[in-house]
């Protein structure tokens, strides 16, 4: 059974002033629309805090709210009211796309609970790949090996030769890297229900082991572009 963490704060409708959760987009008393909520996105979706998310419900929720919200039923509205059903459209259009994927899910999801994911990565993604210290232990040597494949075959390349056992030996390198990303996407599947399921403690184990295998998966990711690339060239 999923813990419901409800965070959300009461406010005052600013049109009739009953106080209502800030998660929701129309007051309950009087069925106003309202300011965009500050509650995050599985507030806004009516879905519980989680990795496992009910795709179904999502998509229902989604579309339910987005038609409640659509710009073109405040086309006569004030001025307040337009604004905000465009500020809440963007707002659920986000919140879908970020709770649909399951790695935005699980980025986002981490972030919410405080969780420093390895951003420091990304965008040096190119650059950092020939530096040693980021990659992962377990595939020092692989990747060393697969450098160098990648070097002979760019050099075969530019000289116009064709070498078959070189890019047969890419070819293999890039299903045994490919084979590791799903594991990684395996491994990230059961920490997701470790922490949906876990109390505080493991929360906080699982919350570790999802940020390295975020980082692991972006690294694998990069190689098998990497090669990709190369063997397309
Ligand atoms: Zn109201």
């Amino acid at each position: 059974m999923l813990k419901v963490i409800d965070s959300a704060v009461p406010v005052a409708c600013w049109a009739c002033s009953v106080a209502h959760n800030d998660s929701t987009l129309f007051c309950p008393h009087c069925s106003k629309i309202q300011p965009p909520p500050e509650s995050d996105y599985f507030q806004v979706l009516g879905l519980q805090r989680g990795f496992q998310v009910d795709l179904d419900a999502l998509e229902r929720e989604f579309h339910r709210l987005s038609r409640k919200v659509h710009p073109d039923r405040f086309a006569r509205a004030d001025e307040n009211e337009r604004q905000w059903s465009l500020a809440d459209t963007a707002l659920l259009n986000d919140a879908y796309r970020t709770l649909k994927d399951p790695l935005f899910r699980t980025e986002y999801l981490l972030k919410l609970e405080g969780a420093e994911i390895g951003e420091e990565h990304a965008g040096k993604d190119r650059k950092g790949q020939s530096d040693p210290s980021r990659v992962p232990a377990d595939l020092l040597e692989e990747v060393f090996e697969l450098n160098m494949q990648l070097e002979e075959m760019r050099m075969a390349r530019s000289t116009g030769e064709i070498d078959s056992v070189l890019e047969n030996g890419l070819v293999l390198a890039k299903k045994k890297f490919e084979s590791l990303l799903a594991a990684v996407d395996l491994d990230l599947r059961t920490e997701w229900k470790a922490w949906d399921t876990g109390d505080a403690a493991a929360r906080k184990t699982s919350e570790k082991s999802m940020v390295a295998l975020l980082d692991r998966r972006r690294y694998l990711r990069n190689l098998v572009r990497d090669v990709t690339e190369t063997l397309g060239a």
